[in-house]
């Protein structure tokens, strides 16, 4: 079916069960109060002259109009544009153009990012931009009101209209590597993607999710937001933006059964000062996912945070976006140190990269998946998609990975972020599982620096846990010794406060390498 008529089933079922809490302001929707508000935001949007097939932006970070956005044109079929809410001016320009967007729906501001203002002053360059729509504002209240006007079946009839292969939703990803890529992806793509990826956590009604990660990206869209309404669970936002100690205190609060999180996130989590304090016996399961999963943050997750379902699923903006993910009754070891088997209907293959043949189990090689799940193709830009999609609807991931006999994964590293060194391929992640065991390291990234005698050496940045000493390369050095092949020892360490981030929390190695250098000189 399409994502408005699921919707739609879920709230007609659990019409009084929780569906929507915003912590920040106090404010909470049952599944029929929600049906109704998005009902009201649908009629507002076809009095607007919105319709199906139309490019409507949402710019903002986790409020609750953003859900109700979100399916409000997933139900008259306008196809929802998720704009990263770290833009500036620029980006938001090539956002609107390159996807025709008639209208936006933005936050008028928040913290340093001034979205009005900067929406202003492009919009005169931006002439099929008919309409902006600022949240909290009487801007939004006329939207909703102007829905008065249309017949009571409106909203009907304009579902009826739609097909789940429509497309409904233009994702960015989080551009971890270079500029974000707009995946576009249908009802059919997200919708079931969404009911896999909670169903394998065992999701039903009774389950509360807390969301700290952000709606723009797939993670919070489709694997919280749609995983949640396709199994009548509770939706909780912590924060508008990841905020470590508000994401914990909201599930103690709300007694959350469920936890989402970067690994980034449950790191920042563990090392708060008062983590005891917080009671988290509520939770039992929660995804891991967006980027490697370290074996001792899974663990931490498990015994000290109470999710002992927790679960890890890798996929990508362009694959709806789960393709691999762990299953609650797997043991420890492979729900610790693999990404788990293939999704439901959805095939896998591990190639060589040079040559498209795969490879045998246990040989790394490139990540290609083949379903329902691979998006329609990136919007307006088929020379990408090609590249990115092949002939016979391969998704080619830029992943490493190895398949196991068993036929679990684990994910090796994105092919850019290898480190050839003296003609050997290094995977920074196994040097970075390596130091996490060290007491003193919260955090820790490796990446390969320019050499001019080994082509690339290795550097690992470092985030101490508080109170502890600094540590450099030698003391890096005798921690690693004995333990791991000397060429795998980072030559440099550099102890820092923080990585650069993307918003979904993504450690982009790409600005560490161009920092590492300008440091190292
Ligand atoms: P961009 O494509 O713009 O550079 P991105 O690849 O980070 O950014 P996303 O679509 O948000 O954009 O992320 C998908 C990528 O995240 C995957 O290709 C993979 O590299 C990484 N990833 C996701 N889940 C996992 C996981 N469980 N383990 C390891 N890596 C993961
Ligand atoms: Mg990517």
């Amino acid at each position: 079916g399409t994502i408005g008529a699921n919707f739609q089933a879920t709230a007609a079922r659990f019409a009084q069960r929780d569906a929507l809490i915003d912590k920040p302001s106090g404010r909470r929707w049952t599944y029929g109060q929600l049906n109704d508000d998005v009902d009201a935001l649908a009629r507002g949007l076809l009095t607007a002259g919105v319709a199906k097939g139309h490019r409507v932006g949402i710019w903002a970070p986790n409020v609750p109009e953003w859900v109700i956005l979100q399916y409000a044109t997933a139900k008259i079929g306008a196809i929802l544009v998720n704009v990263n809410p770290s833009y500036r001016v620029h980006e938001l320009r090539y956002a609107i153009l390159q996807s025709g967007m008639s209208m936006i729906v933005a936050l008028p501001h928040f913290k340093g990012s001034e979205y009005q203002a900067m929406i202003e002053q492009i919009t005169p360059e931006c002439p099929g931009l008919k309409a902006a729509v600022y949240i909290g504002t009487p801007s939004w209240n006329t939207l909703v009101a102007g829905g008065q006007s249309q017949p009571s079946n409106a909203v009907e009839r304009a579902m009826a209209e739609l097909e789940p292969t429509d497309p409904i939703n233009i994702q960015y990803t989080s551009g971890t590597t270079g500029y974000p890529k707009g995946a576009t992806l249908s009802h059919r793509n997200i919708l079931n993607n969404g009911y896999f990826v909670t169903e394998t956590i065992g999701f039903t009604e009774a389950d509360r999710l807390c969301v700290p990660v952000p709606f723009y990206h797939c993670f919070g869209m489709v694997m919280g937001n749609l995983g949640s309404t396709t199994h009548g669970a509770a939706i909780v936002i912590p924060a508008p933006a990841f905020d470590a100690a508000a994401t914990l205190a909201a599930v103690q609060q709300e007694r959350c059964t469920a936890l989402y999180g970067v690994p980034t996130m449950f790191i920042a989590e563990l090392n708060l000062p008062n983590f005891a304090s917080y009671d988290l016996s509520s939770l039992r399961t929660g995804i891991m996912a967006g980027s490697p999963c370290p074996v001792e943050v899974m663990k931490s997750a498990m015994t000290q945070m109470n999710m002992s379902a927790v679960s890890i699923a890798y996929g990508m903006t362009e694959t709806s976006p789960v393709s691999m993910q762990t299953l609650m009754d797997d043991d420890v070891a492979h729900r610790t140190e693999t990404v788990g088997r293939v999704h439901p209907h959805l095939e896998v293959k591990i190639v060589d990269p040079a040559t498209g043949e795969s490879v045998p189990r246990g040989t790394p090689g490139e990540f290609c998946t083949r379903g329902y799940s691979v998006m329609l193709g990136y919007w307006n830009d088929s020379e990408k998609t090609a590249s990115a999609v092949d002939a016979e609807q391969w998704m080619h991931t830029g992943d490493l990975a190895v398949m196991y006999p068993d036929g679990y994964v684990n994910i090796v590293g994105r092919i850019k972020d290898m480190v050839i060194r003296g003609g050997e391929n290094l995977y920074p992640r196994e040097i970075e599982e390596f130091l996490y065991h060290h007491p003193d390291i919260a955090d820790v990234q490796v990446i390969g620096v320019p050499d001019p005698e080994y082509g690339e050496e290795l550097c690992a940045w470092l985030l101490m846990k508080p109170g502890t000493v600094p540590l450099d390369a030698a003391a890096v050095a005798a921690y690693c010794k004995g333990n791991l092949s000397r060429h795998k020892v980072p030559r440099y360490v550099l102890v820092v406060d923080e990585f650069p981030m993307t918003v979904t929390g993504k450690v982009r190695k790409m600005d560490m390498r161009e920092r590492t250098v300008a440091i190292l000189g």
